[in-house]
């Protein structure tokens, strides 16, 4: 077989997953998988990448109608949701126009994901997060900094895997983990209560969780609400 073995090559185009496979062929052929959305493409060995680009371009109009249809069949299939502010959403996903950016839109009762494939979900669903949560952070922040009487230096908003918020006494900086934005409010506001009060004290001991208690009564229920 020698120069004439296949060759496979995942690459991205137009902000679409797409796999390259070189045979010794004359044309190209251009196909979806249903699954997911990745653009199939058959390449004669020699063709360069810039003429699969500018073939794949010139189908644009065709790759994201048959890709609509296709996520339209698994949307209704999948019935799948999403979490804002404690409420749960149907999702519809749908491709965006040619040359318009990916986006997450809600018309209040659907949210609707402007992707190119759903393997695109987690990663624009974090972005949400992070811009739904710095839309309301200030007037929380605000509010808290009031009644406790405590300041921090900075308010950051972080994709933090496995806790909620995070306190630098040293520095009086606090993080606060994007995901909170799925969660009912009234979680924000004991994470905020929590990290504000970190700054009087430092360690998770009695005198702590009695400042908490003092701000924020049922923040026993949250806390079980937040695990589960
Ligand atoms: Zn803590």
């Amino acid at each position: 077989m020698g120069g004439r073995r296949l060759t496979v090559k995942n690459v991205q185009i137009c902000g679409m997953q797409a796999q390259v496979t070189r045979k010794p062929i004359r044309n190209m052929y251009l196909r979806i998988r249903p699954d997911d959305g990745t653009l199939l493409i058959s390449a004669p060995m020699q063709l360069p990448d810039s003429e699969i680009r500018r073939f794949v371009e010139s189908r644009m109009e065709w790759v994201l109608r048959h890709r609509g249809q296709t996520q339209r069949v698994r949307e209704t299939a999948g019935r799948e949701t999403v979490l804002l502010w404690g409420k749960e959403y149907p999702i519809r996903y749908q491709a965006p126009g040619c040359g318009e950016k990916e986006r997450i839109e809600t018309d209040g009762s659907t949210v609707i994901f402007y992707v190119y494939g759903q393997e695109r979900r987690k990663e624009l669903e974090d972005a949400w997060y992070t811009e739904e949560l710095r839309r309301v952070l200030p007037r929380y922040t605000q509010k808290w900094e009031r009644i406790t009487g405590l300041a921090a230096a900075e308010w950051k908003i972080r994709n933090m895997k496995t806790r909620w918020g995070s306190c630098t006494v040293r520095t009086r900086r606090i993080r606060l983990a994007s995901q909170l934005a799925a969660l009912p409010a009234e979680c924000l506001e004991y994470v905020i209560v929590h990290e504000l009060m970190h700054l009087r004290e430092a360690g998770h001991n009695e005198r702590f969780w009695a400042l908490v208690e003092s701000y924020c009564p049922n923040y026993r229920e949250i806390r079980r609400r937040m695990r589960g």
